[in-house]
């Protein structure tokens, strides 16, 4: 249920509303959108219609929230998100391009693309440090030692910086040093970890799962929001279909129809989703004029020697003319990049 506050309602009417939620045992999300305040009440709706909540003074109206989704939905806060990270924002006007390895390899491998990408327009720079491989035999990424890199190739290029975590100890240890927290397609259904990831402070992306319905990505954004951390993006990066010539199928309906359902910013990851170099340019400026508000992009200085998805990497040559043709599409639609 959410109780829509008057627009004219004082703090103390607003605090007593919430103290009176609360008291009655439901857990209350304070959203502030530019053109209404309401406090979203998570627990039994009968309960709530008959408290009296709706003849307290400042409350206009109680609107029952019919999708399983609560916090993520349109139906609770109308505007767009938009979420700050250092001197940039996702989900306004700007199209946020993150790039970089797989796997952080070595300190020479992170800073020489950090800095390429950065002199390209990227924004952040990305590299897993815990990988989830298919194979126990793969490599598993430098751990802390690659966060640390992380944090060093943030400080010298200014670029945000974001990875992976897989479990809570990585996760503990990520927030110390990145600025974006990454949850990939595997552990989309990771409830524990959804969980504490919404007990951070940094935004998290949220990957769709291997065959994730867009109603269970969604439900799993509500695990992170209902503990708090509203500050998520979702990632479109391929789902499993029949159709094995590229790694997944890239989904873009997921982009304007999410927007619909949502009002979380929107990136798509199309080195992911096609396993492929060759198909990330076309699917960048497809994810872009879907309306997307960033892409998730991998860039390796030497594909041909990375440890981890090689084939679908960008050389950084690659990435800077992709950057350049993005910027036309962008503006097509009305965007920056
Ligand atoms: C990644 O971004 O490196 C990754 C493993 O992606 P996904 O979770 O989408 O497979
Ligand atoms: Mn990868």
């Amino acid at each position: 249920m959410i109780v829509v506050m008057d627009l004219r309602a004082t703090e103390e009417q607003v605090e007593a509303v919430y103290k009176r939620l609360e008291g009655m045992g439901f857990k209350t999300h304070l959203i502030k959108g530019v053109e209404r305040l309401v406090i979203g009440a998570i627990g039994d709706r009968k309960q709530i219609q008959n408290s009296g909540i709706e003849i307290m003074p400042g409350v206009e109206k109680l609107v029952p929230v019919m999708k399983p989704y609560k916090l993520v939905s349109r139906e609770v806060k109308v505007e767009d998100t938009v979420i700050k990270v250092r001197d940039f924002n996702i989900g306004a006007e700007e199209i946020i391009v993150i790039a970089g390895p797989c796997a952080v390899e070595s300190r020479e491998q992170l800073l020489e693309t950090a800095e390429l990408v950065a002199a390209a327009g990227a924004r952040a720079i990305r590299g897993g440090t815990y990988k989830p491989r298919t194979s126990p035999y793969s490599f598993q990424g430098m751990e802390e030692d690659g966060l640390q890199l992380l944090a060093e190739a943030g400080i010298k290029t200014g670029l945000a910086t974001i990875t992976e975590v897989i479990d809570e100890k990585s996760l503990g240890l990520a927030v110390n040093y990145v600025d974006i927290i990454q949850v990939g397609a595997r552990n989309m259904q990771n409830f524990q970890l959804l969980k504490a990831a919404g007990r951070v402070s940094k935004p998290v992306v949220l990957k769709r799962g291997l065959s994730a319905t867009m109603e269970e990505w969604l439900m799993a954004a509500e695990y992170i929001m209902s503990e708090g951390n509203y500050n998520v993006i979702l990632c479109e990066r391929g789902i499993r279909t029949f159709e094995n010539y590229t790694r997944n199928t890239l989904d873009l309906s997921a982009v304007p129809l999410i927007k619909q359902l949502s009002h979380l910013p929107v990136i798509v990851d199309p080195s992911h989703a096609t396993g492929e170099w060759r198909l990330v340019p076309p699917l960048s400026k497809g994810a872009v004029a879907a309306g997307a508000d960033g892409l998730l992009i991998e860039v390796h200085p030497d594909p041909v020697t990375a440890l981890c998805d090689g084939p679908q990497s960008l050389t950084p040559d690659n990435f800077k003319i992709l950057m350049q043709e993005l910027r036309a599409v962008a503006q097509a639609v009305g965007r920056d990049i």
